[in-house]
């Protein structure tokens, strides 16, 4: 391109805008790659935009006349936000994908995907005028002894309603809405509002890194020389103050100093200096001026990793198996093309061996890894096999890290330094230039669907980012999802086995007891059957591990009311409130709205309510009363908030401090604890109750799952599950471990319903705060479906959602189901239209769930 030819951006604004906008490149810039984030005019803000392409030919001509900016002039791009782009130009066609298939705007789910705490949002910003300043002598005050105006809204607001300055019924509220008065005094020219971009809060972290004796830069190692922002040895020092006797203080650095750089080669970072020797930094300057050292800012990385993650040795065989799978892989790897496959291997066959050596096929190759894991307790896990093999080329990302540590992450793989990506859905967007393996494990869990805003499936996505990047796709599990082992059984997938578990363990036999058998004087069935009573005393006498699961946390799931009987619901949500004991509350599990338990009953006021059902809490509770003795531990969301205590609470387990561990699915997943050799299994239809198409796939799965946490060891395991459906498929078929079984019955009765993998669904969400509103909508809406709807589509509903309200809105759902997933979408990209011109779309929010998991 010559320098003469103009260069029209296009970009992804970060608003809810579903089309790309052009602008023209900010002054002085000509040329950028893409992946760069920009400030951009937005009718009359200004907001941030991410640029995906540079083009010589004005967007108008090169798409045949569609002028993608209303108005058709072009403005310019005020400003290039960073030094370098955020993601990968090879990143931009799965982006503009996602966009299309989810009808989610192309800038927000550029934002989505990037780290939080990067993206910059607009603040409105208060200045007074000069008249201002007069009539409003309190807010001139409060303003002048805050830094200099102009001020964000946000830092003066409360001060102001404090003041009673402002209108205040809900403070919050307001604060969000904008004041009344904010409108009358800019009326009046009292003040002047601004939008504003707040800048960002997490920034690269440095550190001073001291070499000895003083080095020229072009003399650093390697190593160094490729983090170093900038070189600040004295300069015009003078020559001869080298020769000047040094003081007590420089003496003792310099040996300290002298004795440190032997541990590192790379220079001493001032921290550990200071560690040894707080006095140490007026001396550093001395040296410094004197020529003895040279010291460097170098980019510091925040540790991601918490403790220490336990270190696992590479195994010399493979077993046979394992032999044979990595066969077809390496090919494949090797191959550069997408390449898709299931590995459907049971549990303790050794899947995670296999991600390992795929991983180093494809490092191998010069190409990136990225795997995916379903939430942070099975990255523990995973994370340490991957940091034994690759040390310092991995990077995690997920949830549980602080945004700095995210963008740390985040910056290690788009620099290339970190080649491999671990962690749960959202690594899904790691910034991977040329991924050649994407794994994910566990493929089939619910956790890989993102339930709000832009409502991904990471697995679905991983698949598709494979199509984009010419990778090879690795699901794994013991139970794969029904509409992924149908895809191989069709050749879409190329199916994977592993059969065996290394060395030949057996699978643990399972037990089923059946709570109606069990009498009690309640007539009620107990928690805890004679039974499993007994088999946990005897594992505990021939000390081993225990593991009792239940997928409920809190002590009491409900509470009722004594006198009326009815349950306690959230205030804002249509749901029961949970009771737990040690915070003695009453918890809302969707919305965390809590009320303390003496609380009186919202119906008929009485005093007295009484915790019924059960949760992980009692089971501890009762747990401790049957074996005084044992060392207990619990895991579940309440126990493990906190990434550290969770890693405690693993590390006991593997190192034998407990004896029966109690928790949720968050023990199930992954786990590799080779004393356990007892599962109970406290009430194993709990989610068969629920109406959800995928019950009984859910239930087989998280059987399987628990079921396979024993026996990993030397000694066989033995499993008990307590249930009142003894006779329920799901659940004989996970005691036999036959997932074929399951499939056939699955597979067999989605066709007859028209259910994926037969058909596709995708669910519009209505939400709002009026429920009469929602539902009117929702109705008109679901008239026009039907009358828009070809003969392939079925139009279901509209119906109240199953969590009808929630979080103070009232929801309603309108399912469409259909064979192929071209007209669905069709219809979908027409229904958005006609609700945008309804009435009532502006307190209603409409949302689509493509392909949802909780039907
Ligand atoms: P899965 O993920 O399939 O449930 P894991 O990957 O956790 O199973 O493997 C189960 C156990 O077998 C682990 O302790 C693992 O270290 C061990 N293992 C895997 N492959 C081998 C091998 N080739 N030789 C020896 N031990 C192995
Ligand atoms: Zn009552
Ligand atoms: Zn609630």
């Amino acid at each position: 391109m010559s320098k003469q030819t103009p260069v029209y951006f296009e970009v992804a604004v970060a608003a809810p805008i579903h089309q790309t906008l052009t602008y023209a490149p900010p002054a002085g810039v000509a040329q950028l790659p893409p992946g760069h984030r920009l400030l951009v005019p937005l009718g009359r803000r200004q907001v941030t935009g991410y640029l995906l392409d540079c083009a010589a030919q004005p967007p108008a001509l090169k798409d045949g006349g569609n002028d993608r900016q209303p108005g058709g002039k072009i403005r310019a791009a005020l400003e290039v936000l960073d030094d370098e782009p955020l993601f990968p130009a090879a990143m931009v066609p799965f982006f503009r994908w996602i966009a299309d298939y989810y009808h989610h705007p192309i800038g927000e789910v550029i934002q989505n995907a990037l780290p939080a705490g990067l993206s910059r949002r607009s603040t409105r910003i208060i200045k007074l005028t000069d008249r201002g300043a007069e009539k409003l002598p309190s807010l001139a005050q409060s303003t002048a002894s805050k830094r200099n105006s102009p001020l964000p809204l946000s830092d003066w607001l409360p001060e102001l309603l404090a003041r009673g300055e402002l209108s205040a019924t809900k403070s919050a509220t307001v604060i969000r809405r904008r004041p009344p008065e904010l409108k009358r005094w800019q009326d009046e020219g009292l003040i002047e509002i601004d939008n504003r971009l707040r800048r960002e809060s997490v920034r690269a972290q440095t550190e001073t890194i001291i070499f000895l004796p003083a080095l020229p830069p072009a003399k650093l190692p390697p190593d160094a020389a490729a983090n170093i922002k900038k070189h600040t040895t004295k300069k015009g020092s003078d020559p001869f103050s080298s020769s000047v006797a040094l003081k007590p203080s420089e003496d003792k650095t310099l040996a300290l100093l002298t004795e440190l750089a032997a541990n590192n080669p790379n220079g001493v970072p001032r921290r550990e200096l200071l560690k040894r020797y707080p006095g140490a930094g007026r001396a550093l300057k001395g040296l410094l001026a004197r020529n003895q050292i040279s010291t460097f800012e170098q980019r510091r990385y925040r540790d991601p990793f918490g403790e220490a993650p336990p270190f696992f040795p590479r195994p010399e065989r493979l077993t046979d198996e394992q032999s044979a799978v990595m066969a077809r892989l390496t090919p494949a790897i090797e191959g550069r093309q997408y390449t898709p496959f299931l590995l459907h291997g049971i549990t303790g066959s050794g899947k995670t061996e296999i991600y390992l050596r795929a991983a180093e096929a494809a490092l191998a190759a010069g190409r990136q890894v990225l795997v995916l894991v379903p939430e942070i307790a099975l990255a523990t896990q995973l994370e340490g096999h991957f940091c034994s093999r690759f040390g310092n080329a991995v990077a995690l990302l997920h949830s549980g890290l602080s945004g700095g540590q995210r963008y740390d992450q985040w910056s290690l793989l788009l620099s290339g330094e970190a080649q491999i990506a671990i962690g749960a859905r959202s690594a899904i967007f790691a910034p991977l230039a040329d991924p050649g393996l994407i794994i994910v494990d566990e493929e089939h869990d619910p956790a890989y669907k993102q339930e709000d805003g832009l409502r991904y499936n990471a697995r679905d996505l991983a698949l598709l980012r494979g199509v984009k990047q010419q990778a090879t796709v690795l699901l794994g599990s013991a139970t794969p999802a029904v509409s992924s082992y149908h895809a191989a059984r069709q050749g879409k997938f190329e199916l994977l086995q592993m059969t065996r578990r290394v060395e030949d363990r057996p699978l643990p036999a399972v037990e089923i007891v059946d709570l109606k058998a069990v009498r009690t004087v309640s007539g009620l069935p107990p928690l805890f059957s004679p039974q499993l009573i007994r088999a946990l005393r005897e594992n505990l006498a021939a000390g081993q591990q225990s593991l009792v699961f239940l997928n409920r946390r809190g002590f009491a799931n409900l509470v009722l009311c004594k006198d009326c009987g009815r349950p306690v619901q959230c205030r804002h949500c249509q749901v029961t409130l949970t009771y737990h004991k040690k915070a003695d509350l009453l918890l809302c599990h969707h919305c965390g709205y809590r009320q303390p338990r003496a609380s009186l009953c919202g119906h008929c006021h009485s005093g007295t309510l009484v915790p019924a059902g059960f949760g992980t809490e009692r089971l501890e509770e009762e747990l401790r009363r049957h074996f005084p003795a044992a060392r207990l531990a619990r895991l579940d969301q309440d126990t493990s908030r906190d990434r550290k205590e969770f890693l405690k609470v693993l590390k006991a387990v593997r190192d034998h401090e407990v004896d029966i561990l109690i928790g949720t699915q968050m023990i199930t997943k992954g786990h590799h604890f080779p004393r356990v050799t007892l599962v109970g299994i406290v009430w194993a239809d709990a989610g068969l109750g629920i109406p959800d198409y995928k019950a009984a796939e859910r239930t087989f799965q998280l059987l399987t799952q628990v079921t396979g946490r024993a026996g990993r060891g030397e000694q066989p395991g033995r499993v008990l599950v307590q249930t009142l459906q003894s006779e329920h498929y799901s659940i004989a078929l996970a005691r036999a471990h036959d997932y074929q079984g399951l499939y056939e019955q699955e597979i067999a009765l989605r066709q007859r319903l028209g259910f994926p993998p037969w058909g596709r669904l995708i669910n519009l969400r209505f939400d709002g705060e009026k429920e009469e509103k929602v539902r009117e909508l929702a109705l008109r809406l679901g008239e026009i479906a039907r009358g828009r709807a070809d003969s392939g589509i079925k139009v279901l509903g509209p119906a109240p959602a199953p969590l009808s309200r929630l979080k103070d809105r009232f929801r309603w759902q309108l399912l469409l189901k259909g064979r192929g997933v071209a007209p669905l979408h069709r219809l979908c990209q027409a229904l958005l239209g006609e609700y945008a011109r309804l009435a009532g779309a502006s307190t209603v929010k409409l949302s689509l769930d493509v392909d949802p998991e909780n039907m």
